[in-house]
């Protein structure tokens, strides 16, 4: 067998191949880490599904109201034990992350209540839902507060601006466990956990809720195990698989989940309610699969980290880091360093191989944008996919890989760009 050929027959050349396979050789151990890591929650995720009986009656769809919903019940059931929580919302009715995130806060706030930020800046999208930029429907137009402590320079949480922002109004502190698409560190689980008890110490009946886009089955532990009351995300990135075709999952405690059902429903109905269309297999299969897609992200991520940091440019997080979630960030310092690297990953991509993915002036930016991907599930970003802001200091952002042989080429064949274009000379 000679693989060189086929990534030569692929448009990889030897001199590419043979820089990257050398970085590759040398992540050996930190890779069986990583294999260890989807090991532990492979077996937590079949645990789950042998403990609920698992069945093919459950993937049945269903219409209408999908009352009695055999295969939604119990996937919520798996979802609960997966997490160790009490209670689980998972439903292709959440339309995305961001839905999950305003369904689980809009519930279990009322007006006159306070919300804390203690991770500093939330996710962009939450900037409406919370109402900090003024929106429709946000929870300061219902007369809900909010308040921000930023972490402190070292990227670990504030202790004292959180005690002194914590008041009687405080009904709900939120902690967002990934970076997203700033530049501070992704935050552990054991650290989170820390500073969940710490705002329990101060009032025990603080609901702290975790975002937890993007980190799922990154460690062995999620934030469920270490105090969280909701811990939420969406199915189309980590826990989804790559299979969900929609979907997002609140889980915690029976209260907070209840109150979530009422408000995604409506007050009456709840979790009884609620028809999977016929997606529930998907879900199902796609959380199986999860473990596994994660850890090739993963080892997606620490390749290019080790590929374009040896190359000189700096990569976020860097090298040796321990991982926390499966973004990646490379700053090209040129718009033609952050195109190429687009192309590559666009031109590697099994949909939409053909096109070339140009900037754009996208609504809500003040700079250009370019976006690579090449996904069977639109805007999925567990499937490997790359974007960035043409303006300083031109950093692609880029995350997924649904195997990690397709991360790998992806990552190659955006070195191949870069080389191409004269941007990079290897020896
Ligand atoms: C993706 C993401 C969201 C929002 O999810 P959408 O599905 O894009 O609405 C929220 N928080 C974080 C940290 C994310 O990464």
């Amino acid at each position: 067998m000679n693989l060189q050929n086929i990534y030569k027959e692929n448009g990889i050349d030897a001199n590419v191949y043979n820089y990257c396979k050398d970085i590759e050789e040398s992540l050996k151990d930190r890779f069986d880490e990583i294999d260890e890591i989807a090991q532990y929650n492979q077996m937590k995720v079949i645990h789950a599904m042998q403990k609920e009986k698992v069945s093919d009656i459950h993937f049945a769809s269903s219409s209408g109201y999908g009352y009695n919903d055999l295969g939604r019940d119990t996937l919520e059931k798996v979802y609960a034990s997966v997490f160790h929580t009490e209670a689980a919302l998972v439903r292709a009715q959440i339309v995305c992350g961001t839905h999950a995130l305003a369904v689980a806060l809009s519930s279990n706030l009322r007006p006159g209540d306070e919300m804390i930020s203690i991770s500093g800046k939330p996710y962009d999208t939450l900037e409406e839902v919370i109402g900090i930029r003024p929106s429709k429907g946000s929870l300061m137009e219902y007369g809900v507060t909010y308040k921000q402590v930023e972490l402190l320079e070292d990227g670990s949480f504030d202790k004292e601006g959180i005690r002194s922002a914590i008041s009687p109004a405080t009904k709900l502190v939120a902690i967002q466990r990934s970076k997203g698409y700033l530049t501070r560190k992704t935050l552990s689980v054991e650290e989170i956990g820390d500073a969940i008890k710490y705002v329990k110490s101060i009032n025990k009946d603080i609901i702290v809720m975790v975002d937890n886009c993007y980190g799922e089955f990154v460690e062995t532990i999620e934030p469920s195990d270490v105090g969280a009351d909701m811990t939420v995300g969406s199915l189309i990135k980590n826990p989804g698989g790559g299979l969900a075709p929609i979907g997002g999952y609140i889980v915690g405690t029976k209260e907070c989940i209840e109150n979530a059902a009422y408000r995604l429903t409506s007050p009456g109905l709840g979790q009884e309610v609620g028809a999977n269309l016929g997606v529930v297999q998907s879900f199902f299969q796609g959380l199986f699969l999860a473990p596994n897609v994660v850890a090739g992200a993963l080892k997606g991520a620490i390749f290019a980290a080790n590929i374009y940091e040896k190359l000189g440019y700096k990569v976020i997080p860097d090298s040796k880091e321990p991982r926390y979630d499966i973004i990646q960030a490379v700053e090209f310092g040129t718009p033609e360093g952050l195109i190429a690297f687009c192309e590559g990953i666009q031109a590697a991509a099994p949909v939409d191989s053909y096109v070339t993915p140009e900037p754009w002036d996208m609504p809500g930016y003040d700079s250009q944008v370019i976006m690579a991907a090449g996904a069977f599930v639109q805007g999925s970003s567990i499937e490997l996919s790359a974007d960035g802001p043409l303006k300083e200091p031109y950093a692609a952002y880029f995350q997924g890989g649904l195997t990690w042989n397709h991360a790998r080429y992806g990552i190659m064949m955006s070195l191949q760009k870069l080389v191409n274009a004269g941007i990079v000379k290897l020896k």
